[in-house]
């Protein structure tokens, strides 16, 4: 794993500015908040970024015209918790029990592996994923990662 030392925020605008044209060929209204107040994360920066722009691109693609993603970031103690919310579907319980599972996919051209690949690099980092999620009122994923010993 990567030693960078990361600014948190840095790495919410470098996603936000790189999914922003593609919400907007969705037609969907999308925002993006840095309340991370600074907070720096040691680790991969490439693997992170990465992990993010798969929970926004999986956002944009169960999300109809006309809905919403929202990306942000939030100090929650010692931890930094990513938010990523979207207006879509949701996801039923059934289905939310097998999303991390390696090659599950509900998309004729899935691979299957971007939540399991997000899974992976957040644990690495010593973090997690948490899923909210009712079915027909979207889904949130948050990617939580504990802060670095510098400036916490
Ligand atoms: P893929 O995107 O290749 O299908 P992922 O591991 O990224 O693989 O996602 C697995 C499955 O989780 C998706 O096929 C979809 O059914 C479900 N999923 C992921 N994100 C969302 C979301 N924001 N809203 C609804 N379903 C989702
Ligand atoms: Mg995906």
């Amino acid at each position: 794993i990567g030693r960078d030392v990361i600014p948190a925020g840095d790495l919410l605008l470098e996603a936000a500015q790189t999914v922003e044209p593609l919400m907007r060929e969705h037609g969907l209204e999308f925002a993006a908040v840095d309340g991370c107040e600074g907070a720096k994360i040691i680790g991969s920066r490439k693997a992170l970024f990465g992990a993010l722009v798969n929970l926004l691109e999986n956002a944009m693609q169960a999300t109809p015209a006309g809905g919403k993603i929202c990306l942000s970031g939030k100090r929650r103690g010692d931890l930094l918790a990513i938010g990523v919310r979207d207006s879509g579907p949701g996801i039923s319980r059934e289905t939310q029990s097998r999303i991390f599972e390696p090659f599950f996919t509900t998309k004729g051209q899935g691979t299957g592996l971007g939540l399991a690949i997000a899974l992976g690099v957040a644990r690495a980092h010593g973090g997690g994923i948490e899923l909210f999620s009712e079915p027909g009122a979207g889904a949130e994923f948050v990617i939580t990662l504990p802060v670095g010993p510098v400036d916490r």
